[in-house]
């Protein structure tokens, strides 16, 4: 008698989610051995500074786990960091979690928050962890598109989106993809919008040290009424060039931040403990996140200024490390298509904009990260400018 041995059927929870599209890229940008302007990371090193300062807590014996909360040198630093620029004050005590990355704070922000039966509003083109996680949690994401070409918000379209289920609003600037930013106004009219409701904010601001425009970055935490219903989310990796440590933060109001540590302590319980002491060490020195921004902006400019020649067409970058570049007077192809052709062909990896809408929009972009050596741009320029 043969046993024939059978696999338990699975009934996904996530039928529509494949392998995301930074995996993707970047292992067609390995494969093909391109030069990888897909997936937002530096090529370049850290500080040694830094470097040091966790060799020295390794060394010191710091290696068993840290408070599930995160060690409070950090959470103090963090503290006077964000009071000392955007004017409010969170207790590191009971309103400052360290997380593994800004990832799991999204994740476990939304899964502490958000029931069965909600609706999240999410703006269009949407960084790709927010809807999986709304998803996940039974709810369900309802889709503002932000405007074509300049991605500004249509405040009058997010009015008619909200219900008596509206339990979210996920903002994100800098944006990623588009690499633009939430002005002072859009601030105002997202206070007039949830002043009297029960809405939580998310508000996505790991690219908070990479905004180039004049106003300074709008963090929730600047507008006591948002900052009351907000869960502020940052991420170390973008702003001390360190993507692969999963060091991020959230700042939220006591009550809010209660609710998010009881899935904390179950999701990771706890974070790396070296390198948060190395962290808090290092931003000691405020030229340590306040430098970032020129940093970056002069990166904007080179990159801008060796593509000045090519057929693409853009709006400057005004926030994060990506710029977009609209590739309709080169090709009509679908912008994944038009992607992987530039990787395979060309040597050049970049990131399709239309993966970022549930309806993968193909509005001819595509998506270059920036935070690279000089010379990894001129390489990566070339290209461009013989297309
Ligand atoms: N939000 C946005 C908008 C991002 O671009 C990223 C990734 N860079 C994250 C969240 C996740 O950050 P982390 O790598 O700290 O998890
Ligand atoms: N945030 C990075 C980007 O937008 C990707 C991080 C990841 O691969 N999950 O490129």
């Amino acid at each position: 008698m043969s046993t024939i041995l059978q696999k338990p059927p699975i009934a996904s929870k996530l039928p529509q989610v494949g392998t995301t599209i930074f995996t993707t890229m970047g292992k067609l940008a390995q494969e093909n051995n391109a030069i990888n302007l897909s997936q937002g990371f530096p090529d370049f090193s850290c500080s040694d500074k830094l470097i040091e300062l966790v060799n020295h807590y390794m060394k010191s014996g710091f290696n068993q786990y840290p408070p599930m909360q995160g060690v409070m040198p950090l959470r103090e630093r963090i503290s006077e960091m964000v009071e000392g620029l955007y004017n409010t004050s969170y207790n590191p005590d009971t309103e400052i979690t360290i997380t593994a990355g800004a990832t799991q704070a999204i994740y476990t922000a939304i899964s502490a928050l958000v029931k069965e039966e909600d609706e999240v509003i999410v703006f269009e083109p949407a960084y790709d962890c927010y809807t999986p996680a709304i998803l996940m949690n039974g709810a369900t994401p309802v889709y503002a598109q932000l405007n074509q070409p300049d991605f500004s918000v249509n405040w009058n379209s997010v009015k008619k989106l909200i219900s008596h289920r509206t339990k979210m609003i996920i903002i994100n600037s800098p944006h990623n993809p588009s690499g633009t930013v939430l002005t002072a106004k859009d601030m105002k009219e997202l206070e007039k919008l949830t002043n009297n409701t029960d809405i939580i904010i998310l508000s996505d601001e790991v690219y908070e040290h990479m905004c180039f425009t004049k106003e300074p970055h709008q963090s929730v935490a600047r507008y006591k009424n948002l900052a009351d219903r907000s869960v502020l989310v940052s991420s170390f990796g973008k702003t001390i060039h360190t993507t692969g440590w999963k060091i991020g933060y959230v700042c939220a109001p006591a009550n809010l931040m209660t609710e998010f540590r009881k899935v904390h302590q179950y999701l990771v319980f706890c974070v790396n403990h070296p390198m948060q002491l190395a962290i808090a060490d290092f931003m000691k020195d405020a030229a340590n996140y306040l430098e970032v921004k020129n940093f970056y902006k002069q990166k904007r400019d080179y990159f801008i200024k060796l593509i000045k020649g090519s057929k693409f067409t853009y709006e400057q970058s005004t926030g994060t490390y990506f710029q977009l570049l609209k590739y309709d007077g080169i090709s009509s192809e679908k912008d994944v298509d038009f992607a992987i052709r530039l990787t395979k062909e060309h040597k050049l990896a970049s990131i399709p904009l239309s993966v970022f809408y549930h309806e993968n929009v193909d509005n001819k972009l595509l998506r270059f990260c920036f935070a690279k050596k000089e010379e990894t741009l001129e390489k990566a320029a070339e290209v461009l400018c013989k297309l």
